[in-house]
């Protein structure tokens, strides 16, 4: 029994001693259990940093989607009220001119009230998985 106990120990892949020592799947190494410990916090270190580096991928992703809708909005805006000046100085319209700058007013409304929302809709999952980290507080509505 005790040879038995004897042979099973292997070298650590770590500390090199001799010991028992449990295979770890992902990268099919013996570690003591010592080492296994600190080996499994090492791996906790590099996943709770890939959270945060996905937080703040996330956050810039929506930061920089915000910024672009919203200049394309801004630049919308600009060219309609440049259109709608136009055709009143031009005083040349009917209902017809009329009725394409309403929908295109509408159709910016519409961008304007949703989204916005969509987007933080969409996101709301993963606001509510990191609001608690402080990472991303300043996305909350
Ligand atoms: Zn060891
Ligand atoms: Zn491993």
């Amino acid at each position: 029994m005790a040879m038995a106990m004897e042979n099973d120990k292997t070298l650590c892949d770590i500390c090199n001693e001799e010991k028992l020592t449990y295979l770890c799947e992902g990268c099919s190494k013996k570690f003591c259990s010592m080492d296994l410990t600190e080996h499994h916090q090492m791996l906790t270190n590099e996943l709770r940093q890939m959270d945060i580096d996905y937080a703040q991928d996330c956050k810039k992703f929506v930061m920089e989607y915000l910024a672009t809708s919203c200049n394309n909005i801004q630049m919308k805006l600009a060219d309609l009220h440049k259109e709608t000046k136009q055709t009143l100085n031009d005083n040349d319209f009917n209902e017809i001119n009329i009725h394409y700058l309403k929908n295109q007013l509408t159709e910016i409304r519409q961008v304007l009230d949703n989204p916005t929302k969509i987007i933080i809709k969409d996101l709301q999952p993963f606001i509510t998985q990191y609001k608690d980290n402080g990472t991303v507080n300043d996305l909350k509505q």
